[in-house]
């Protein structure tokens, strides 16, 4: 351990950092290649929210000015097309910056924090750096969240549970019965999230959405991202909603403009862009198909997944495949860093990145 690293604040030192998807820059350099095809950070295939792009062009020369603070004008379009509380609704500089600012209103120094084990590793580090005890909960043999496990986690130090629903990187869902089961269990002590960043690629009738148990008076948060479904990755707006009184405490301290300007005038009219929606989500359940279809083909095991990314077991060794799918032009997420040393994450693309995909990965496994 370097001598400098004692400044940092206890258990700093300790955090492993974010591991994020290779860039495609760094693969047509190394394996010197034109064409590359990004499937590891459940990016958009399909671009931006087109409404969003437009609207964003057209506020490129009010820059100077600052953005609101409290992004009235984009609380107002959400809460009304949510009908929820507008003062239950926080945003932020994506919901990775929401996750954070969870962590930071709720985490006090030796309190617990459960999540299940694999999941979204900002849940962990947000709360390792309050200084919480994280408690992993495995996910069960089929990659579904565990709640009974976590439900028994829970103690009198418990302040924070993440479930992320569906799971990244697993793709599975927690059902409304379980969740109900769940809530009924759950003591008042406890804030629940609701990570929800893919909610709108579930098809699953039995899916629960987490904003009614926030109707129903829970301390629950829901969390969600205009990242994925509206292709806004690079602007960076997520946002949480709960009760007004929950949300009031993140309210006092995020920071002043964590929402940029183009990032609130951007989601105001992508909340608008249901026919891009609709043509993301027709894209990637088509998508989701083909690779199931190939995976069987090729006797694959993997995951069925209500997101734009799936689980898949390559049966070989991952940090290998993961190197030659790059010589084929191909990144995805190997997973060795969630323990399981012969699987993937892939996420889905175009059928044309898709097909490309498969044959990179039948060359490689050959
Ligand atoms: C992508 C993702 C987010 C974060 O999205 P932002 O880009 O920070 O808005 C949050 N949770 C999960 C589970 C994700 O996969």
């Amino acid at each position: 351990m370097g001598e400098r690293q004692k400044l940092f604040r206890k258990g700093i030192a300790e955090i492993k950092a974010y591991v994020p998807g290779k860039p495609i820059e760094d693969v047509m350099r190394e394996f010197g290649l034109t064409e590359v095809v990004k499937l590891a950070s459940n990016e958009n295939p399909l671009g931006p929210s087109p409404k969003a792009l437009e609207a964003m062009r057209g506020a490129l020369d009010s820059l100077n000015i600052y953005p609101d603070g409290a992004c009235l004008a984009l609380t107002k379009k959400l809460a009304d097309k949510l009908d929820v509380d507008p003062d239950g609704i926080v945003f932020g500089n994506g919901e990775d910056n929401i996750i954070t600012l969870i962590s930071k209103t709720f985490l006090n120094e030796g309190e617990e924090m459960i999540m299940a084990d694999p999941s979204f590793s900002s849940f962990e580090i947000s709360a390792r750096a309050m200084g919480a005890k994280v408690i992993m909960v495995p996910v069960r043999p089929d990659f579904t969240t565990d709640l009974d496990a976590i439900l028994e986690a829970v103690n009198d130090k418990t302040k924070l549970i993440y479930l992320c629903n569906p799971n990244n990187p697993t793709g599975t869902i927690c059902t409304r019965d379980e969740v109900e089961k769940f809530l009924d269990k759950l003591p008042d002590h406890v804030v629940l999230v609701f990570d929800e960043a893919y909610k709108e690629f579930v098809d699953d009738p039995s899916y629960p959405e987490g904003l009614d148990y926030v109707r129903a008076g829970h301390n629950v948060l829901v969390s969600r991202t205009f990242s994925k479904v509206y292709g806004l990755a690079g602007i960076r707006v997520g946002y949480a909603i709960g009760h007004p009184e929950l949300i009031g405490g993140m309210k006092r301290i995020r920071e002043a403009f964590a929402t940029n300007r183009l990032a609130q005038i951007g989601a105001i009219a992508a909340l608008d862009d249901d026919e891009f929606l609709k043509k993301v989500t027709d894209v990637i359940r088509e998508g989701r198909e083909y690779l199931y279809q190939e995976f069987e083909r090729m006797g694959l095991p993997y995951v069925k997944s209500h997101t734009n990314f799936m689980m898949v077991d390559t049966k070989k060794d991952i940090k290998q495949v993961f190197v030659d799918l790059q010589r084929e032009g191909v990144i995805v997420r190997p997973a060795h860093i969630w323990n399981l040393p012969t699987w993937a994450r892939v996420t889905v693309g175009t059928m044309e990145e898709n097909r490309k995909f498969i044959e990179a990965l039948e060359k490689v496994l050959a």
